[in-house]
């Protein structure tokens, strides 16, 4: 049989690997259901040890995810502005894994390797390690990587401290779990489905305003004159875009005053 589609992602990975001359490639698996902090954080983390990383977005076939393109473009918008060039490349995954879990960990791994990783990345909490994070088990799941010869990275959680005020790994932070906001993605995406902006610890402002903007097209009726009516600083008469609207809405939430 021939998959074109993968034919053409091996393709793209090999000759990025050529311009970037990169010898060690490291790898993640991404809904990005939303794209959130704690996301850019695991990114930076597996750019910082490694030449290249391929990230594999996922397709879900689900109805409640966000659709691919959507979440294709709120990650590009990520890497394009906040990335330094040629370090990251989006290969598009179909997922149709039957199990999920302790499965769903072995053959994300395979198909790393298939791809030509040296190393994928794995959240701590990745359902198919938290099942199985007794000793045994997880040193089992390591073992049969061991067979697929890459290397598995794990990736502590990341959390929002209250106190520490910033992104912090549980493993790091010595305030308890009542000053920590997690990176709960099905709540991050009520938010967005209703329409609300979610706070900027949670989500940069420019991929919910890029989200939102693909999602509710012409919500506002008046936008320009809402946009002249609230937002400081603006004399042109240049047409604003829905989100150059989410952003500036966003810098006014964020003005530190009467607060
Ligand atoms: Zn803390």
């Amino acid at each position: 049989m021939n998959y074109p589609l993968i034919k053409d992602n091996i393709k793209r990975i090999r000759a990025m690997i050529n311009k970037t001359s990169a010898k060690f490639v490291s790898s993640i698996m991404l809904a990005a259901n939303p794209f959130n902090r704690a996301h850019e954080r695991m990114i930076r983390q597996a750019i910082s040890d490694s030449d290249l990383l391929i990230i594999f977005l996922r397709k879900p076939f689900t109805a409640d995810n966000l659709r691919y393109d959507i979440r294709h473009n709120a990650l590009t918008t990520f890497i394009d502005n906040f990335l330094p060039q040629n370090k990251v490349i989006i290969i598009p995954f179909e997922n149709s894994y039957i199990f999920s879990g302790y499965n769903e960990l072995i053959l994300d791994a395979i198909l790393a390797k298939n791809y030509g990783c040296n190393q994928l990345l794995v959240g701590k909490n990745h359902g198919g390690l938290g099942l199985y994070y007794d000793k045994n088990r997880l040193s089992s799941i390591f073992d049969h990587c061991k067979n697929i010869d890459i290397h598995i990275k794990t990736v502590d959680e990341y959390v929002y401290c209250d106190t520490c005020k910033t992104l912090v790994s549980t493993q790091t932070c010595p305030h308890g779990q009542h000053h920590h906001v997690h990176y709960h993605s099905e709540s991050i995406m009520q938010l967005i489905q209703n329409g609300v902006m979610p706070p900027s610890i949670l989500v940069r402002k420019e991929v919910s305003a890029n989200i939102l903007a693909a999602l509710f097209p012409e919500r506002f009726d008046n936008l320009q004159e809402l946009y002249y009516s609230l937002m400081p600083g603006l004399g042109l008469l240049e047409e604003q875009s829905d989100e150059q609207f989410y952003l500036k809405l966003m810098e006014l939430y964020q003005t530190s005053s009467l607060t």
